[in-house]
């Protein structure tokens, strides 16, 4: 693998679509995979392709409840009077057939009985004893579900590479499966670094911060469906990191660190990931979350990400879920989404750099409006809390203006 498209000068700035590129190119999904049952398979990716081993809906039936009828039998100036010759329940069909001037009264899911080509609502029917009045205005084949309208048989009814979500639970019961097999999950290790960063469940020494990265990484990483290996704090000395490094890259596929990857700080952590692995160090083109290492330690994959609480989330999400995603096996990679709004703002910015500002929509009387949630500060997680969208500032970029048009990234399905 190349991780370093920036031709190996670390120095140099690294844009975005570059590093995702370079991320994603270098990344093949894990081998591994297992057979689970339905409900277990929520969140889970598919290995194969699940076929269809029959017809969904199995039978042509009903979409309403009504009168099963012979489209010839209708008259198109008028009433026509069939006589009701029986009825057809969902999972209790009419075994007879609807002869000519026959009608079949019949409830929404009913094998459409034989003979019948046509549903009438009911609604629009009169019945009068054993003979119902249908007007005029249907159209033949009205009202009907085709077998195998839904999913065909021994068709690909969901490919492999899809994420299982309520509605693949559905389909894959509704064609009578039990087990389906997905990827096994992906292992990922997350270690804090610093020696100023202390764990929760004791009191703060001086200068000393709480440990949030973890936190916020245990939360993004549960909810992409990823087994945990938490290794805690790693202070800044040489021994306790290549001890975290080494337990790491035997039992994850992946590595996530935060702190310790910016220039002059802790270098020796850079040292560190270098001399055990292949890892780049990339000044990336964004803000916050400028510094930021790739890699591999072993056989596992490294991402360095930086210290500062927003520049952790904002790199995940940028770099590393969709990393994530590719080795769990997921294809196609959903592509990010993004929309424009109004600015409710104005700011000034430094061309240079894609900005993610952390924000907030807002719905008034013209339209979707867009403005920063609290502090912007790299270190402020509050203003992800409060946010519900990252406002995406291309790097050229060196002015808002009230009014402007930018683009923001929804924080649905993300934090
Ligand atoms: P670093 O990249 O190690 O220089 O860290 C940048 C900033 O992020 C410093 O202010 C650190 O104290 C802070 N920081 C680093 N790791 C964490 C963490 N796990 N939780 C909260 N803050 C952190
Ligand atoms: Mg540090």
């Amino acid at each position: 693998m190349n991780p370093n498209p920036a031709g190996g000068d670390d120095r140099s700035f690294l844009a975005v679509d570059a590093a995702r590129a370079a991320i994603l190119g270098a990344l093949a999904p894990i081998a591994g995979r297992e057979r689970v049952a339905v409900r277990a398979a929520l969140g889970r990716v598919l290995a194969e392709d699940v076929i269809a081993p029959c017809n969904v809906p199995a039978h042509d039936n009903s979409a309403m409840d009504g009168y099963a009828v012979r489209a010839a039998d209708l008259t198109s100036a008028g009433e026509s009077a069939l006589a009701v010759v029986g009825t057809a329940f969902a999972g209790r069909p009419f075994s007879g057939m609807v002869g000519a001037g026959q009608a079949v009264r019949i409830m929404t899911g009913a094998t459409i009985p034989q003979g019948a080509d046509t549903i009438v609502v009911q609604e629009v029917a009169r019945r009068e004893h054993e003979r119902v009045f249908i007007p005029a205005g249907q159209k033949k084949g009205q009202n009907l579900r085709h077998a195998g309208e839904d999913l065909a048989e021994g068709g690909v009814a969901i490919p492999a590479g899809k994420r299982c979500g309520p509605a693949e639970l559905g389909l894959i019961a509704s064609l009578g499966i039990a087990e389906v097999c997905v990827r096994r999950r992906l292992r990922v290790a997350v270690m804090s670094t610093g020696d100023e960063i202390a764990s929760i469940g004791r009191p703060l020494g001086p200068g000393e911060v709480y440990d949030s990265n973890r936190y916020t990484l245990h939360g993004v990483l549960t909810r992409l469906g990823c087994e945990l290996l938490d290794l805690g704090v790693v202070p800044d000395r040489p021994e306790a990191l290549e001890e975290a490094f080494r337990e790491a890259s035997q039992a994850a596929d992946v590595i996530i660190t935060s702190g310790g990857v910016s220039v002059g700080e802790a270098d020796f952590i850079r040292e560190m990931m270098n001399r055990m692995g292949e890892v780049a160090f990339w000044k990336l083109a964004i803000k916050p979350g400028r510094p930021m290492a790739f890699g591999r330690i072993g056989d596992a994959v490294l991402f360095g990400l930086p210290g500062n609480p927003v520049a952790v989330m904002v790199t995940f999400y940028q770099f590393v879920q969709d990393a994530l995603l590719q080795l769990m096996g997921v294809a196609p990679l959903p592509a990010p989404e993004r929309f424009p709004v109004r600015a409710a703002f104005s700011m000034r910015k430094q061309p240079g750099r894609v900005e993610y500002l952390r924000g907030r929509l807002q719905r008034g009387g013209d339209g979707l409006a867009v403005a920063p949630a609290g502090a912007q500060g790299s270190g402020v997680l509050s203003s992800m809390s409060e946010a519900d969208c990252f406002v995406v500032l291309p790097a050229d970029c060196s002015a808002v203006q009230e009014g402007d048009t930018v683009l923001v990234q929804p924080f649905h399905g993300i934090v």
